[in-house]
């Protein structure tokens, strides 16, 4: 494989069409706000011709540099860990207010911290973490539209593909990328218009059925997650609160709603690793009471997993619960990403904390209060962590607890 020229890859200025008309479906008018690592300027400055093309008001990049991230590691005096930059989510905050878009690019190495001291990397996540509720808040409302890509970082790139070269394992995960995102298909935007509407049958379907609890069994499974009241489910295009259309996700293969945070029982298996803050961690099996995790082990990483679910009351509840077929594309490459947006599209998973608000009816105009009344769950966390396989089986329940299948060895019934 070659390396790619990024100043003439015809994928790489697709996938910026597609994020600007498709995945954040700018607005004329609208300001837009681009996070990114400094690795993919090449597609930063894609986006911007795109989106000032489609009628920007301001693009602005907000860079990160993973060399600078170590250096505080390796350098910072002990009350650095203690500090956050509040003034930056505030102002995120305040552009979100104003109506700006978000997007946001990922790529950097899902081990950049995994040489770091621990508790400096907890510390400093959970400062951060806290000050940027307001940013959380806007997005699990779903206040603006909003797009995430990927970039293939080439040290995230290794993690995947660690026999190849540099170039041959960038390019490697560049194609995936493309392939995934759909934007090797010759018209993308009619691509995903067909995804989306399959995506849209998923989510009536199961809509209209109302199941107050799916039941989850399989190899090392049996797990019943009740649904919150007035759930909605939702996967593919969805409609922000000031009435864009957009694709939040790309790629994006789920459909997904809110679990009730009282009603989950029984005992559940990871079926692939999940990367956290550059630990892996490994077999995870937890059990479920009244909505809690009562007992939590993994293979691999346990320490790391428990000091996740002590990061607060919610943190050892669901906020997220989600359907992949087995057979997605994604899941067929048969690749672990370490990466939430590739890994979460390959299989059926859970999310650990926060709840999407946007996933319960008029979920926007509720109070935190109402929220947590219908069994919306809240934390500073949201993992994401993967239970589907080929063996996995789920029935819908309604309330008189009748049996409606909904998938069949990992794919829908
Ligand atoms: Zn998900
Ligand atoms: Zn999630």
């Amino acid at each position: 494989m070659a390396k790619i020229n990024w100043d003439e890859s015809a994928n790489l200025d697709k996938l910026a069409e597609l994020s600007i008309k498709t995945g954040v479906a700018l607005q004329p008018g609208q300001d837009l706000l681009i996070s990114a690592p400094l690795e993919a300027a090449p597609l930063v400055r894609r986006l911007a011709i795109h989106a000032y093309k489609a009628g920007a008001g301001i693009v602005t990049p907000l860079y990160t540099d993973p060399e600078v991230i170590l250096a505080r590691y390796k350098n910072a005096s002990e009350s650095s860990f203690e500090k956050t930059t509040e003034w930056l989510f505030d102002g995120m905050a305040a552009a979100f207010d104003n109506n700006t878009a978000r997007l946001a690019i990922v790529g950097e190495d899902p081990m950049l911290l995994s040489e770091q001291d621990s508790e400096k990397v907890s510390r400093a996540n959970k400062v951060a973490s806290k000050a940027s509720s307001p940013i959380r808040e806007r997005i699990t409302r779903f206040d603006v539209n909003w797009n995430i890509i990927a970039w293939p970082g080439i040290l995230w790139a290794k993690r995947i593909f660690p026999q190849m070269s540099d170039d041959d394992a960038q390019t490697a995960l560049a194609n995936a990328i493309f392939k995934a995102s759909r934007v090797t298909d010759s018209n993308p935007m009619e691509a995903w218009k067909i995804h989306n509407s399959n995506l849209r049958q998923r989510t009536s379907w199961l809509n209209q059925r109302d199941f107050s609890a799916l039941h989850f069994y399989g190899e090392g499974t049996d797990l019943i997650v009740g649904l919150a009241d007035e759930h909605e489910w939702m996967g593919g295009a969805s409609l922000a609160r000031n009435g864009v259309m957009c694709n939040p996700n790309i790629p994006s293969e789920e459909v997904f709603t809110t679990p009730h945070n009282l009603k989950v029982n029984g005992y559940v298996r990871s079926t692939k690793p999940l990367s956290y803050q550059g630990t892996l961690i490994e077999d995870i099996a937890v059990t479920f009471k009244d909505g809690v995790i009562i007992e939590a082990s993994a293979a691999k990483g346990e320490e790391v997993f428990i000091k996740l679910l002590d990061t607060d009351e919610g943190a050892r509840r669901l906020g997220e619960v989600a359907l992949v077929p087995h057979g997605s594309p994604i899941s067929q490459t048969n690749l672990l990403f370490y990466n939430t947006l590739f890994d979460e599209n390959a299989a059926c998973h859970i999310a650990l904390g926060q709840c999407y608000s946007k996933c319960l009816k008029n979920g926007g105009e509720l109070s935190n209060e109402e929220i947590l009344k219908r069994g919306g769950n809240s934390s500073m966390i949201h993992v994401d962590w993967m239970i589907g396989s080929n063996s996995m089986n789920i029935d819908g329940l309604n309330e008189s607890r009748n049996i409606t299948p909904v998938f069949r060895n990992g794919e829908w019934a």
